[in-house]
């Protein structure tokens, strides 16, 4: 039996021998990580430099994608598993580290096409963001919005769209901010902070609204990755997505509400000098 993966069935839309050199590293493998990497491994792409210190828990179960056999194990391992297993040929570093400590992180950044930011913590995002200016590399960061009420995806290409940092700066010349308990509080999270003291309780969002969002960070990706390629896949002409999943008073009015942005390189910010 051929253990390559066969693209018969999608290679009228995408070949990937034409990319099979493209290196994606990513941070974070979480509920939102672990399906955007399975995603772009069926779509071709092989060659990957993984960080995450992370074990899989019992809690994760409700989010990510992976099987209860692989509790207590890094994720880096079990991602490394499920990559080599759909593809044979692909090619996976593992790094379970942090990436503010890890002595490997500046290298991936550097031999990678493109970074892929998906951690938890909106100050990895910036450190990210921050090397990926640094190196000239293009990111593609998402994040969902407490209690899963939507999500935000957002794209740096060096020199031709705004950084990170862009991002806070146009938001906060546009006081544009929405503060954290316009979001709302489920009644769990209620419970937790008022009922049982644990401040630092985030609220999750469902599995559902999670992956929501990282396929589009995947679409992103493929298009950042793709610009200069001849594929199905056009280069989209904005870099800032902001999508609502479902109602919430004086942030969305409906359900799949998208609004899209191309945020230039801000003057005030480091990444517009480069
Ligand atoms: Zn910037």
């Amino acid at each position: 039996m051929n253990l390559n993966l066969d693209y018969d069935r999608i290679s009228y839309l995408l070949n990937p021998e034409q990319f099979k050199d493209i290196k994606i590293t990513v941070i974070g493998l979480g509920s939102g990580g672990a399906p955007a990497v399975d995603h772009l491994t069926m779509n071709g792409f092989r060659n990957w430099d993984l960080y995450d210190h992370d074990i899989l828990e019992p809690v994760n179960l409700v989010k990510h994608p992976r099987m209860r056999k692989d509790l207590g194990r890094l994720k880096v391992d079990i991602q490394k598993e499920w990559i080599l297993d759909r593809n044979p040929d692909a090619k996976v570093n593992t790094y379970p580290e942090n990436v503010l400590q890890s002595e490997n992180f500046i290298n991936s950044i550097k031999t990678s096409d493109l970074i892929l930011s998906c951690p938890d913590l909106k100050i990895i995002r910036e450190f990210i963001s921050d090397k990926c200016v640094e190196h000239q590399k293009p990111f593609v960061t998402a994040s969902v919005f407490r209690t899963g009420i939507g999500g935000e995806i957002y794209s740096y290409i060096p020199n031709e769209t705004g950084c990170y940092r862009c991002l806070n700066l146009h938001l906060m010349n546009n006081n544009a901010f929405i503060p954290d308990d316009a979001f709302g509080l489920t009644d769990e999270e209620e419970e937790k902070i008022y009922g049982l003291g644990e401040k630092d309780f985030q609220a999750s969002g469902l599995s559902v609204d999670i992956q929501t969002i990282s396929l589009i960070q995947v679409r992103m990706a493929m298009s950042v990755l793709l610009r200069n390629f001849d594929t199905s896949i056009p280069k989209m002409n904005f870099n800032w997505i902001v999508y609502g999943i479902r109602p919430k008073k004086g942030i969305f009015n409906q359900h799949f509400d998208i609004r899209k942005f191309n945020l230039k390189p801000q003057k005030a910010c480091n990444c517009s000098n480069k």
